[in-house]
């Protein structure tokens, strides 16, 4: 057999992801004004969208106080991270939001990474190596999947938000040292992990607790401290948090942040910290802004529940398919992947955005309308949504899947 030629499979694989409605394609947008964007479709033209697919979930990656600073810390210390954190990339500004956020999480230390999911990579392939199981949910970011298969490690997974199952694959794999990683807040569902539980099974088994609060840093607890706060956990029970940056901050980056050795031992060995270069210092400043303002600005946390508990209200009137969510993500179920495109597809007409999640990024059968809020929507934008669904509701009411091109 020759060696197969990879631009021919490419173009196969395309093909059978357009047969599938899989394809993913990305789109310009060409402005934003609050939450309204300017888009440029697939035909060229261009058309302004109310946006409920975003992770803005505080409204503050447009707020002037924190654009204000990245300016300032631009025109103080340039565009770049000139070089690594253990070269010379390594700034004050870094330092202040390390300190910034190990105080707001009332931990110990904090660690800057590059992304979310570089941290993801970083945890896991930093403390496990090929004799050391990660137990993790079925439905945790793939970021976390990924770090398992970068350490080398055993990955075992459990059925989603099930403690005993966390508790089985943690008894099945004794010997080594065991890592139990769990979003706090399900990405793609909304619903919010069975902490306290997994809490006592990690003590239980002398594993180490390692929580993605990306969803949920800023949205959930005092002080937007997250859902293992909101739990009553601190950082004996979960030794490591995940924080992003770029969901309800509104910027970009993630910080590790827990046990002072263990973060130690991430800034001094893990391979997606040690060969990147830093953040540039600007978005750090600005990212600090963000987290003063997230801090300070319970009316945010308040304002987006009360935004949450209309469209499940509104919803729930409609009769649509809501999954079990308090959060600002709040999926509607729709099965096929062919039903969430067509629908997505309503929706824009509408000139309402939302995301088609289809599989890989939820399991067969299982595809969605991601639709995510914000505490930038108003009223108005909620009205204009739920009116939308209704109409898409009528439109496919007793409708089986049916073609539709590509969101
Ligand atoms: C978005 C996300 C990440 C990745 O974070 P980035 O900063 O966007 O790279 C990690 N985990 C979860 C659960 C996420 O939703």
């Amino acid at each position: 057999m020759p060696r197969p030629l990879l631009t021919a499979r490419v173009a196969a694989l395309r093909q059978q992801r357009i047969a599938q409605q899989r394809l993913r394609v990305r789109r310009d947008v060409l402005r934003r004004d609050g939450m309204r964007c300017e888009v440029r479709l697939a035909d060229g033209s261009t058309r302004w969208l109310l946006d409920f697919c975003g992770n803005d979930y505080l409204g503050l990656a447009r707020h002037y106080s924190v654009s204000s600073t990245l300016q300032d810390e631009a025109a103080r210390s340039g565009a770049g991270g000139v070089a690594s954190h253990l070269v010379c990339g390594h700034h004050a500004a870094h330092t202040a939001l390390e300190q910034a956020v190990a105080d707001w999480l009332q931990a110990p230390a904090a660690l800057l990474l590059g992304s979310g999911y570089l941290a993801n990579l970083a945890v896991i392939q930093g403390l496990l190596g090929k004799d050391d199981v990660c137990v993790q949910d079925r439905l945790n970011h793939a970021s976390l999947i990924d770090g398992a298969r970068l350490a080398g490690c055993t990955l075992r997974r459990y059925p989603h938000a099930d403690p005993e199952g966390a508790l089985r694959q943690l008894r099945a794999a004794p010997d080594g040292a065991a890592l139990l990683a769990s979003d706090g807040v399900f990405s793609m569902d909304g619903d919010v992990a069975p902490l306290r539980a997994l809490a006592l099974i990690a003590r239980a088994q002398r594993a180490t607790l390692y929580i993605d609060e990306a969803h949920a840093t800023g949205v959930l607890g005092e002080e937007g401290r997250g859902s293992v706060a909101a739990a009553g956990l601190d950082h004996t029970a979960v030794p490591l948090r995940l924080v992003t940056l770029g969901k309800a901050l509104g910027g970009y980056g993630a910080l590790v942040v827990g046990d002072a050795d263990l973060v130690r031992h991430l800034a001094e060995t893990a391979r997606p910290y040690i060969y990147t270069t830093a953040l540039p210092p600007a978005l750090a400043a600005a990212s600090l802004a963000a987290v003063q303002r997230a801090r300070r600005d319970g009316w945010r946390r308040t304002r987006l529940a009360e935004l949450i508990a209309t469209f499940r209200a509104g919803a729930r009137r409609l009769g649509l398919p809501l999954l079990d969510s308090d959060t600002p993500i709040q999926p509607l179920h729709c099965g096929d992947d062919a039903s969430a495109l067509a629908l997505a597809q309503a929706l824009e007409a509408q000139g309402i955005w939302v995301g088609a999640i289809r599989p890989p990024t939820v399991p067969e059968g299982r595809a969605r309308l991601r639709i995510t809020l914000s505490a930038a929507h108003t009223e108005a934008h909620l009205r204009t949504l739920l009116d939308a669904l209704a109409r898409v509701h009528d439109l496919l009411a007793g409708a089986t899947a049916r073609p539709g091109t590509d969101i």
